[in-house]
């Protein structure tokens, strides 16, 4: 199954559902998960190989009700999937992977805060945590400042190098909000948001930054906002499979596995 394929199937499917055809798709594939319920709603994770300790990838799988859920975060989803499926071609368990489905990321990131209340992050190494991954061909990293050195983020942009694929720091973007917050908030620091951009996506958060300094209007920065192709469909009824590239999402996962297998274990 395509990344695409997939994300068609998710495309405008209730929370509920898309939990479901997540846990078909594990199923299909004879994968191992757990869920964690809470009080409003519930966590999928999938532990992958032996390790104590192990390198977190998250997606979250809730969709906000006036999108059809596609590049946010169907695109994620897909692209975990994928990584699991890469983990079960090497079956190496020798690699720690924790992949986690979140809830209700769209109503606080709730699902990542119920998982950081109750398991810690002890065992874990950091999160690499995917929003947006369908299109572009370049890499935002955020909130990651200048000096940051995670393990996870250092191999990200090494790897990311060697595939000569471009990748951006960014300390702050526009939304500035995703599961990886909770992580942080938890102590875990070396966590970050991995989104897929591209060159007018960067022309305009440079703008968008420079007017940020000028302008306190909304309304500018909002014009300013809708010429990044990310945003064009975001939080949108048009937010669907059509408007994503399978080459961005495949390339989002040879990243990630690239990643992951590149950590010395
Ligand atoms: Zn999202």
């Amino acid at each position: 199954m395509t990344h695409l394929e997939l994300i068609k199937q998710l495309d405008n499917k209730s929370n509920h559902e898309r939990l479901d055809i997540i846990i078909a798709t594990l199923n299909h594939l004879n994968v191992k998960y757990v869920t964690q319920e809470y009080s409003t709603g519930k966590n999928l994770i999938v532990d992958l190989g032996d390790r104590s300790h192990r390198v977190g990838i998250s997606s979250h799988f809730d969709r906000v009700k006036n999108s059809a859920g596609a590049n946010d975060n169907g695109s994620a989803i897909a692209v975990c999937i994928d990584i699991i499926q890469k983990f079960k071609n090497i079956d190496n368990n020798n690699i720690g992977l924790r992949v986690f489905f979140f809830d209700e990321e769209e109503t606080g990131l709730k699902g990542s805060k119920a998982y950081v209340q109750q398991f810690g992050v002890k065992d874990l190494l950091g999160l690499s945590n995917l929003e947006l991954v369908g299109l572009g061909d370049k890499y935002a990293l955020w909130p990651v400042g200048k000096s940051s050195q995670g393990r996870i983020l250092s191999t990200f942009e090494r790897v990311s190098e060697t595939m000569h694929i471009t990748t951006k720091r960014f300390d702050r973007i526009v939304t500035n909000t995703a599961d990886h917050i909770s992580f942080q908030k938890a102590g875990l620091e070396d966590s970050f948001t991995v989104t897929c951009i591209s060159d007018e996506d960067i022309e305009t958060a440079i703008h968008y930054y420079k007017a940020l300094e000028f302008e306190v209007d909304r309304e500018p920065l909002a014009e300013i906002m809708s010429n990044a192709l990310i945003f064009q469909h975001y939080h949108k009824p048009t937010d669907t499979f059509e408007k994503l590239n399978e080459n961005s999402l495949i390339t989002t996962s040879s990243i990630v596995w690239n990643t992951i297998a590149a950590m010395e274990w």
